[in-house]
């Protein structure tokens, strides 16, 4: 059962752009193989940039998610949580901004009539489909939301659209928020969800996809602390990343440059992770002023302000809104965590997740299926499921089974054998050293305890 040791370095490094995109390639394969992420409808031969998440990919999702609301909300008295209605009715588009400018410019291909979107082309003269030149249309701009209609009629008055991101739910939500929760600035409202984009040129796998997950937060704020809120927010959401393992040296806090800014922003900052094909944004960080409650209280008519019983006078707070990505942020831990490495006879893959992040924490591994393990594997089992996300896995040779583990990342294996039946021990082994611990079973959840959240 022990395995031979490491003779290599890693073969796979993130240190630099991978101009050849094996890592990508080899990131999808794995994903297929495993059960992470599957191409949308599948059977029916795909639909285009639409992903499904399976029995490894939902958990790994769901454990980013976690793990966001656990920093922003759970451990916080200053932030509350929502979970608000994606579809929702043209005036709060209307009042936010989205109906008329939430576009990209759109340019047509007159000679194989691809469309693409004009600022992300690397020639903005020649067509990446065919290769013509000066072959495109004047960009016009192109409205991202997906619109549909509530009830059985269509026309104006039944519109509706997807939320193309869940920030809206917050400022909507914030007068009966504020009325309920006892809060009051600084303070802010989150919300994890499904937003929906119709997006020109989706790609890169789940970096850019029509629907995906937003983790969002809204911090609402006295004015003059707005500037001091941002930089602290900044600060934290990059600590967020490099605390679940994502190397310091494939981050960076980019702050955009004065004309990147819309215009009521006095500052955003984008988190980007060094992607295969260059840095790219996980997250945006942006200092919005009191554009957004103001806007919505023209429109809709409801007092958006804060009555300050100190100072004795109503005010717009300004807001400091952090807005990260759930399924883009997976695929930045998923990247971050490939690793290969020699042993003698071979490669190993693995999957070196922050624990909080890996899928499983533990998988119990009978060495055979005879009748006289299986009980006490159950037993084992049963301990800990409980307490951890846990596989049980009683298929294949023991090597080829540590080896799926790896690749799932899969901190601990827990190995059952017929010296179990003896001894009342198990064999622990850990997925980065490969080093294996003989555990007594009444030791077994403190052994774990003191290695894993
Ligand atoms: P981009 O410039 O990549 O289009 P954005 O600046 O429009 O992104 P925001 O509106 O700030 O993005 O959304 C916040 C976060 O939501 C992004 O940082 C990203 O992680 C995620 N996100 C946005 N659009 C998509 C998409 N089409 N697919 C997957 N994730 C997305």
């Amino acid at each position: 059962m022990p395995e031979r040791p490491v003779t290599a370095l890693p073969l796979v490094s993130m240190n630099a752009a991978d101009p050849t995109n094996t890592l990508m390639d080899k990131i999808v394969n794995l994903c297929k193989r495993r059960g992470v992420i599957f191409q949308s409808a599948d059977i029916y031969g795909g639909f285009r940039s639409t992903y499904d998440y399976g029995p490894i990919g939902s958990l790994i999702l769901r454990n980013v998610k976690d793990a966001w609301w656990k920093t922003m909300v759970q451990v916080r008295h200053d932030i509350v949580g929502i979970d608000a209605a994606i579809l929702s009715p043209p005036a709060v588009w209307e009042a936010s901004g989205h109906l008329e400018n939430f576009t990209d410019p759109l340019v047509d291909c007159k000679e194989c009539n691809e469309r693409f979107r004009e600022d992300q082309l690397d020639d903005p003269l020649s067509c990446p489909a065919c290769g013509a030149k000066n072959s495109f249309t004047e960009a016009r701009a192109f409205n991202l939301m997906f619109k549909t209609h509530a009830g059985p009629v269509e026309g104006s008055g039944h519109d509706v659209y997807l939320r193309p991101e869940t920030a809206q739910g917050m400022f909507t939500n914030f007068k009966l928020v504020l009325e309920t929760s006892r809060k009051k600035p600084p303070f802010g409202i989150a919300q994890i969800g499904k937003s929906f984009r119709n997006e020109i040129t989706p790609g890169n796998f789940v970096f850019r996809t029509r629907e995906f997950e937003q983790m969002e937060m809204e911090f609402f704020v006295p004015p003059e602390q707005a500037e001091e809120w941002y930089q602290y927010w900044c600060e934290q959401r990059m600590k967020w990343y490099i605390d679940l393992g994502i190397p310091e040296d494939q981050l960076r806090l980019r702050p955009h440059d004065q004309d990147e800014l819309s215009h009521y922003s006095s500052g955003t900052s984008d988190v980007e992770f060094l992607f295969p094909w260059g840095w790219g944004e996980l997250e945006g960080i942006a200092n919005r002023g009191d554009y957004d409650l103001r806007q919505h209280s023209e429109h809709s008519g409801e007092k958006l302000t804060y009555f300050d019983p100190d100072l004795g006078e109503h005010y717009f707070p300004h807001v400091i809104e952090p807005a990260a990505g759930a399924t883009r942020s997976m695929m930045a831990f998923l990247l971050a965590a490939y690793d290969e490495e020699t042993v003698n006879d071979g490669v190993r893959t693995v999957l070196r997740f922050d624990p909080h992040i890996a899928p499983y924490k533990i998988a119990i591994l009978p060495l055979s299926k005879k009748d006289t393990i299986t009980p006490i594997a159950h037993q084992v089992f049963d301990l800990v499921k409980e307490r951890w996300m846990v596989d049980y896995d009683e298929t294949q040779n023991i090597g080829k089974r540590y080896r799926r583990q790896d690749e799932l990342g899969t901190p601990y294996c827990v190995t059952i054998d017929f010296e179990t039946l003896e001894d009342q021990s198990v064999t622990v082994r850990d997925r980065d050293s490969m080093k294996q611990d003989r555990v007594g079973i009444d030791r077994l959840v403190d052994y774990l305890s003191e290695r894993l959240p």
